[in-house]
């Protein structure tokens, strides 16, 4: 056999092209807006039947798709993101919809440009075999291979972002690829896969719109090689053990509860905007958000009052209005992690700096910027991902406290720290446990750097050159 392509008679560019592309023809349920409580439109819902026939036809086409090459596979992928760039609005505007970010500020037209960006820098790296030993004796030479049939698992804060850090290596290591989006966003995933799927040849890129059943079945599944999963801790433990009996590779990237450490001698009003963004970016519904902020007892006060002054500025609402970068909780469940935090912060005696106090009888799961001072470490709110728009601020004396407080939970996905002496801020960076620590700055990812967690924020490292080995099954050659 050889690749064919899903003939399409116009391109997709706008929303209705893109609805018109992923419209249910069985089973299918509403999706609403978290911004507006209004159905966006129906979303298939997938089976165990269409995960078996999604598997089997990219085990079909794979070894196809690995013959190509590198150089063909790269060509593709460019492709891809040229059709993501002329879809951009449309996708956009339906991430919006659905997931509820604004269009503006580092939300919906953000992650889509993401999308295209992280396609042409995975289309441009290379690998090169590494020669391990040349000598008198032998030679010896560490190749990757493709894996076969990769499972894409994905959350619902950036869907189509992660959906794209998952799929492009994997294709451009000659894997194919099944995804299972959220169930709370599946059109963006549908949408986005039916744009690159315009680009690739039919059969590479499957997504299975269906629930929690249909993600245990692809992590369990015998013919899957390997699981790329960014979600929750407790779901990835639950993938660990779904996989097990085929020993199946996984790269698991959970949840965080990023520290980030101010410093006495930074500039309270020189950070404040950026110590915002990294706490509040997609409205604090971000793995790598700043989600507590421990601030040196000198400049406590100054900090706190530069970071309201920020917050209070910030508009937040329905998605589509372009003056808006704040938008609502995704979901109710995620509304009430939230509301039931900042009740036990404030329970707990702590101030409410700004915020904590949504308005009742209106639609929308629209929590306000909030932050919480004068709060104790062991405050749920510090101690749980939010993952929300309540950012916690706690005061510190002295550095080796700080980095106590930073490295006492069991996560480590990101962190921060934040001085204006460059060298002093490095060398409390290196005490911290997490997987990326930022200098003045938080949540700072490039398609080059790698990024992954520790501790229990998972394993296996995403973006680069180390991202595309992830994607590969390692083979010495010796001779
Ligand atoms: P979640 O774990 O509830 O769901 C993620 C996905 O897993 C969904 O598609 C879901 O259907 C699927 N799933 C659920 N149970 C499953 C099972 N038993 N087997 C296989 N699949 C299953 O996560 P979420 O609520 O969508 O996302 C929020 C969490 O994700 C937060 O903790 C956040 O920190 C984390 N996250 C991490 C990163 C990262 O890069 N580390 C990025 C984004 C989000």
């Amino acid at each position: 056999m050889s690749l064919t392509f899903t003939t399409q008679e116009s391109p997709l560019v706008s929303h209705t092209d893109l609805l018109n592309a992923i419209a249910p023809s069985d089973a299918s349920r509403p999706i609403l807006d978290p911004a507006t409580g209004e159905v966006v439109a129906a979303a298939p819902v997938h089976t165990l039947a269409d995960l078996e026939a999604a598997v089997a036809s990219a085990r079909l086409v794979q070894p196809e798709w690995a013959a190509l090459g590198h150089a063909e596979r790269s060509a593709y992928l460019m492709r891809a993101a040229d059709a993501v760039d002329a879809a951009a609005e449309g996708l956009a505007e339906l991430l919006s919809r659905e997931q509820g970010k604004p269009l503006n500020g580092p939300n919906a037209r953000f992650e889509v440009g993401a999308c295209a960006a992280w396609l042409r820098a995975t289309a441009s790296f290379e690998l090169e075999p590494e020669v391990l030993v040349d000598d008198d004796g032998g030679r010896a030479e560490l190749h990757y291979r493709p894996l076969g049939v990769v499972g894409a698992i994905g959350p619902w804060n950036w869907p189509m972002m992660i959906s794209i850090w998952q799929l492009a290596p994997a294709l451009r290591m000659g894997n194919t690829v099944v995804m299972k989006p959220s169930e709370y966003t599946p059109l963006s995933v549908l949408a986005l896969a039916a744009v690159l799927n315009q680009a690739l040849p039919a059969g590479v890129l499957h997504v299975v719109s269906g629930g929690r059943d249909v993600g245990e079945a692809l992590a369990g599944h015998a013919d899957i090689d390997k699981v790329m999963f960014t979600g929750s801790t407790a779901t990835g433990k639950a993938i660990i053990r779904s996989s097990a009996d085929t020993v199946k590779r996984l790269t698991l990237e959970l949840g965080g509860n990023d520290a980030g450490i101010v410093l006495p001698d930074a500039d309270p009003a020189g950070i404040a905007e950026d110590l915002f963004w990294g706490a509040f970016i997609n409205t604090g519904q971000t793995c790598a958000a700043l989600k507590r902020l421990y601030v040196h007892e000198d400049i406590y006060d100054a900090v706190v009052d530069a970071l309201a002054g920020v917050a209070n500025a910030m508009p937040m609402g329905v998605g589509l209005d372009e003056n808006n970068v704040l938008g609502p909780l995704q979901n109710q469940a995620q509304f009430t992690i939230v509301a039931d935090l900042v009740q036990a912060a404030k329970d707990a005696g702590a101030r409410i700096v700004t915020g904590g106090n949504p308005a009742s009888g209106q639609p929308g799961y629209f929590y306000p910027a909030t932050l919480v001072a004068d709060i104790e470490n062991d405050n749920p709110l510090v101690a749980q991902e939010q993952f929300g728009p309540a950012l916690p601020i706690i005061r510190y004396s002295t550095v080796d406290e700080a980095v106590a407080m930073a490295n006492a939970l069991d996560v480590g996905l990101g962190a921060s720290v934040w001085s204006s002496n460059k060298d002093a801020a490095l060398a409390v960076a290196a005490r911290i446990e997490a997987g990326s620590v930022w200098i003045n700055k938080h949540g700072a990812i490039d398609p080059r750097v790698p990024f992954g967690g520790a501790k229990q924020s998972g394993y296996g490292l995403e973006f680069g050159v180390e991202g595309l080995k992830a994607l590969g099954t390692p083979q010495v050659l010796s001779y």
